[in-house]
């Protein structure tokens, strides 16, 4: 089934080549040109992903954007802000929003934010599912309820953060995940600082977990794009 779009926008031009645009990309596109419009339509649609304008009439963006938050934290939200707006970034990602986008922009790159999106999602939507179940790989087995984490039926200490690594990294067994998705969802949207967070975090739960595999790994580098966890 195609992935369906809400797209909020009042200037009849922008929303029109949006819809073109998006449509020819195979997406179902859902129009809505006043901010209280595209908030209904948000909750009743079933979307995928919102594009969201923040100068609005009858309802701003930003006001759209807190109400349906309230509502659904899932659904990604990308905002689309008048240039040197950085307030309304900075106001819009506390709020929730996934991404923004300034106007005037290029198609290709609205685009590739939006395929960005909705795969981080739905990335995301698995990690959730797999919440619910014990985790294992090799010999470790996880339990994301009571948070234990056990190898060849001893207990391995692990902080929060490596804890919600490992979870993140399972949940997503045999899939590669990237850099951004780690950081997004593992530290989330707040965090500003430096990528390399990660490699800490991998050096310390590799020699955690496979100190004494020998030569097998469990966590394998992608070179330049991110990690896999697998059996070998
Ligand atoms: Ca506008």
């Amino acid at each position: 089934m195609n992935e369906r779009i809400l797209v909020v926008e009042d200037e009849k031009s922008i929303a029109k080549i949006l819809k073109i645009e998006l449509e020819y990309e195979g997406y179902e596109v859902i129009a809505a040109n006043d901010g209280r419009t595209g908030f209904q339509l948000a909750l009743e649609g079933n979307f995928d992903l919102i594009l969201l304008d923040v100068m609005l009439p009858e309802l701003n963006g930003m006001e759209v954007l807190r109400k349906i938050r309230k509502e659904n934290d899932m659904i990604p939200i990308i905002l689309l802000t008048a240039r040197n707006m950085t307030m309304d970034k900075v106001a819009g990602l506390d709020l929730g929003a996934n991404d923004y986008i300034t106007k005037p922009f290029e198609m290709e790159e609205l685009l590739a934010r939006v395929r960005s999106s909705l795969r981080q999602s739905a990335v995301s939507t698995s990690a959730l599912k797999a919440e619910e179940e014990i985790l294992t790989i090799k010999d470790i087995m996880v339990n994301p309820q009571t948070r234990e984490v056990e190898r060849g039926g001893k207990p391995i200490s692990l902080t929060p953060k490596e804890f919600d690594f490992l979870v993140y990294l399972l949940a997503n067994k045999n899939r590669i995940v990237t850099r951004d998705n780690i950081i997004n969802n593992v530290w989330g949207y707040e965090y500003i600082g430096e990528t390399n967070v990660i490699d800490v975090y991998i050096r310390h739960l590799r020699k955690k977990l496979e100190e004494d595999f020998s030569d097998s790994q469990i966590i394998h580098t992608v070179r330049g794009v991110g990690y896999i966890i697998k059996e070998s």
